[in-house]
């Protein structure tokens, strides 16, 4: 039992227990091209979020690691199967319950770890700021912590190099052979487009900028995960 992560705690233990920081990891379920699995982003905040607390935790901070939030925005993919989307009106409700509690029961820092690039905290935590001025509200988003060129050769920002990489670490056996991925070729909005159809065309795929062929699960992550993983 890891006593910084909620879903593991038992309330006897708890009742003992005070935390002065909650993180709450936000993913999504989406298509991550071929070769990775709907919930990428959900096993990235888990895993990222649970060494994070560990981290933390062994250094003497009071912090807990809340249930990963698997719903993300996808309304730019809503082609494709299955890709479930919350939008951000929804997003805002369940923080709102979320913080009501943290906030009446004492708890008045949170911490946002966010793991997919269609979501978006800070416009909502503005808002949410007014209701609890007690609180402090953060948000992160782990894949632009450090500078991700100094780790991976190839650039992307979805089920690329350095996704692929972190899931053949941390989730090997539910990743597909590298050639099962796609082209990965996303399809661009341009300013024809724009003019010609008013709001232009939808990604038609499941995006990945490149084949990342470059990925291994030994990749520098593993080299340099200390910083890497943020604490
Ligand atoms: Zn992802």
């Amino acid at each position: 039992m890891r006593p910084y992560i909620l879903s593991e705690c038992h309330w006897k233990n708890l009742k003992k227990q005070r935390f002065e920081l909650a993180v709450l990891p936000w993913g999504a379920t989406e298509a991550h091209n071929y070769h990775l699995p709907y919930g990428t982003d959900i096993y990235e905040a888990d895993a990222i979020a649970a060494e994070s607390g560990k981290k933390a935790w062994k250094k003497g901070a009071k912090v807990v690691i809340l249930p990963t939030i698997p719903f993300g925005v996808n309304t730019g993919q809503t082609d494709i199967y299955l890709d479930l989307n919350m939008s951000p009106s929804s997003q805002m409700a369940i923080l709102k319950d979320v913080l009501t509690v943290l906030n009446r029961q004492g708890l008045k820092k949170i911490l946002i770890l966010n793991s997919h690039g269609g979501n978006d905290f800070k416009t909502i935590l503005r808002e949410l700021g007014l209701d609890f001025p007690e609180m402090l509200l953060s948000t992160c988003n782990w894949f632009q912590a450090l500078d991700k060129s100094l780790y991976f050769e190839e650039e992307g920002d979805h089920a690329d190099e350095m996704e692929t990489s972190i899931m053949m670490h941390i989730q090997p056996e539910l990743v597909l052979p590298l050639f099962e991925a796609g082209t990965g070729k996303e399809k661009k909005i341009s300013s024809k487009d724009l003019l010609k159809n008013g709001l232009g065309k939808k990604e038609t795929g499941p995006k990945s900028p490149r084949i990342p062929e470059q990925a291994t699960p030994k990749n520098q992550i593993l080299k340099k995960e200390k910083s890497f993983l943020m604490m």
